[in-house]
């Protein structure tokens, strides 16, 4: 049995993976942890019976304890460092779903991942459909450089724009790289109407209550375009792509960022 830790098991994304790891056969949830809900236990907060591990608030101590072999993350932009850093620290295999992780911070953890030789995924998106959309993207790319991306979530998200539209902007860029396109010419008549820019393709982020997380990649050409859309309709679109990262992540050896390079890693 895999051992588990949940950080972030308040959460509306925590509350779903710690259902899927208590639901596997071959994972066992040793530990919780959010700043919310201390001393609740994480299987009546995620919707089943009690599963006897109550929320810790405290990631170090939990791990300390708990021991386990990996720690699936899913806080906020202002924890995900200090968890990830933690988990290295005590040898537990990360998985990060948590956005908002900056590049020095990922650099500093391939570095102490790649010295003790543990293995780590990060990835913006765990949805394979999203993966898939990316793939689509880069192989459309160099035939129809001009794109454009947006992407809408619910209102709660606190980052903007999302970890997978930038991903998929950098996915671009590299695929149409010496294609040749920047942005169209044109005065923006109020600042930011032609959305965040990412080595000339414009990002959108649409925020509104009633959404999930959804993504259009629309790309033009001579009269004509091409649109790529996904839609993650509910949170269990996520879970597979987790589980999936639980069970590898500890025969892995260094930071794995991307889904992609564990779906497709027999390539
Ligand atoms: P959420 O509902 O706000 O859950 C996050 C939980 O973590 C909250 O209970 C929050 O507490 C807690 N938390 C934040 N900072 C903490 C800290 N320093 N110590 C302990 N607990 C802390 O958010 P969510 O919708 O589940 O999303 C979580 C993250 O996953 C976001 O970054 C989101 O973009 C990302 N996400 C990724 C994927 C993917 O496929 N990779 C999919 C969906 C979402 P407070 O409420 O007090 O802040």
């Amino acid at each position: 049995m895999l051992r588990v830790v949940v950080s972030g098991a308040a959460g509306r994304m925590g509350r779903t993976v710690v259902a899927a790891v208590c639901r596997a056969g071959d994972l066992e949830l040793v530990g919780a942890v959010d700043r919310q809900q201390v001393g609740v236990d994480a299987g009546t907060l995620a919707g089943l019976e009690p599963v006897g591990v109550p929320l810790g608030g405290d990631l170090d101590g939990v791990l300390e304890w708990a021991r386990p072999d990996v720690m699936v993350d899913f806080t906020g932009p202002s924890a995900v460092a200090a968890n990830l850093h933690t988990a290295i620290s005590h040898l537990v295999c990360p998985v990060v779903g948590t956005t908002g992780l900056s590049e020095p911070d990922l650099a500093e953890a391939r570095r102490k991942c790649a010295e003790k030789r543990l293995g780590c995924v990060v990835a913006p998106n765990f949805a394979l459909g999203a993966v898939l959309m990316m793939r689509l993207a880069a192989i459309c790319a160099p035939l129809m450089p001009q794109v454009e991306v947006i992407e809408f979530h619910h209102d709660q998200k606190v980052d903007s724009p999302s970890g997978t539209a930038i991903k998929t902007a950098e996915v671009i860029a590299k695929a149409r790289a010496g294609a040749g396109q920047g942005l169209a010419a044109g005065q923006e008549i109020l600042p930011g109407a032609r959305g965040a820019a990412y080595d000339g393709i414009s990002i959108h982020s649409v925020r509104l209550p009633g959404l999930m997380a959804h993504q259009e990649v629309i790309f033009g050409g001579l009269g004509q375009t091409l649109t790529i859309r996904h839609d993650s309709i509910s949170r269990e679109s996520f879970v597979p792509g987790i589980l999936l990262a639980v069970r590898k992540v500890s025969r892995l050896s260094g930071v794995v960022y991307g889904l992609e390079n564990i779906l497709f890693d027999s390539e």
